[in-house]
């Protein structure tokens, strides 16, 4: 049987989430087709079908798919099932909001967050806020699956020996009365939280959003992405897409510095997968300091001015 990816893009290329979705789909070791969905994507199509490991890209372009949707991408999704035993997606808002659809059209149960592939059809996940693993079994003749990229990585670049075959899928539109109004994105020179090297995060002790410069003087130094603990979130120091956490986006980069932030459980399950964590906290205690390879006991406030202008 065969593997779809189901493609997250921005019209010119495939997002990094995608890449390691393939990365993951190759432990699965069968032949990967592609689905990509979206308006003026000739070069995307071509693009995608010179990544090696792609046997098939599927192309539905349509001025509709401007801005694709779950209502509209599911059903056409789940209408492919038979050619595959699995489709997998990433873990993402894109790819959360949209599995659980195409299981439910095919009548099977997703299988979420996945951050092991043991076999064609048991992974391990996190539960209970990544304080357990549990390896589950399923027995659906077309798994759907999405994946947590923090576990798994990319394929090294290669360029594939001849390209993909390009299938453009002529499709009509499925019938929805949801309809795309408008996208508001927010726009930032600095790399993006799940993408991201290196990451500064500020807690609650931050204090302000005006104090939050500090973290972003620091991060800019470093070439590093901003992440927040939702206690940061609520007070309205930050926007709550950068929170890291169980409820926010969950990071695994090179350096993860927690700046001000105590360590709760559900901020770690954003988090503690990092390679190298350091942690700036004036208590002791904290429980940051029980994942932190690196602790500095310290006042924020004296500490990263200091830091900043070392760099
Ligand atoms: C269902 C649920 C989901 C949740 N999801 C998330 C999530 O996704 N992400 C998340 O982060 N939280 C989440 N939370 C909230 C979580 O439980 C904590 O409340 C939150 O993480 C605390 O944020 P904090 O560490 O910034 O604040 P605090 O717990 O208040 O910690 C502040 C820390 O700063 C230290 N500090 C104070 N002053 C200074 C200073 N001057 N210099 C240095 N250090 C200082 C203190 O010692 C303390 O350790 C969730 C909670 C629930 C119930």
């Amino acid at each position: 049987m065969k593997t779809l990816i189901i493609a997250e893009h921005n019209h010119h290329a495939l997002k990094a989430d995608t890449l390691v979705t393939l990365g993951a789909a190759q432990q699965l070791g069968q032949p990967i087709d592609v689905f990509i969905a979206g308006h003026d994507m000739a070069q995307l199509s071509q693009d995608t079908a010179t990544i090696a490991g792609i046997d098939r890209v599927l192309s539905w372009d349509h001025e509709a798919l401007a801005m694709p949707f779950s209502e509209i991408l599911a059903p056409v999704i789940a209408n492919l099932r038979s050619q595959y035993s699995h489709i997998l997606l990433a873990s993402s808002s894109f790819g959360k909001d949209l599995a659980p659809r195409i299981a439910a059209l095919c009548g099977v149960n997703a299988v979420s967050d996945v951050i092991d592939i043991i076999s064609a059809n048991q992974y391990k996940r996190p539960i209970y806020a990544g304080n357990a693993i549990a390896t589950v079994q399923n027995n659906a003749a077309c798994q759907v699956v999405t994946i947590r990229t923090s576990a798994f990585s990319a394929p090294s670049h290669e360029t594939a020996a001849s390209p993909a075959h390009i299938q453009a899928l002529s499709i009509e539109l499925p019938d929805t009365s949801v309809r795309f109004v408008e996208q508001t994105l927010s726009e930032s020179s600095r790399p993006e939280l799940n993408s991201a090297e290196i990451i500064v995060s500020g807690g609650r002790a931050v204090g302000s959003d005006a104090n939050f410069s500090l973290i972003y003087d620091l991060a800019d130094k470093l070439g590093a992405a901003v992440g927040a603990s939702r206690a940061a979130v609520d007070a309205g120091y930050i926007a709550n897409d950068l929170q890291v956490g169980q409820t926010g986006k969950v990071v695994a980069p090179s350096l993860y510095i927690a700046i001000g932030i105590s360590g709760a459980i559900q901020h770690l399950a954003g988090m503690k997968d990092s390679k190298v964590i350091v942690a700036i906290n004036n208590d002791p205690e904290a429980p940051i300091f029980s994942v932190a390879d690196y602790g500095l006991v310290a006042d924020l406030f004296e500490t990263l001015p200091a830091m900043t202008a070392r760099l």
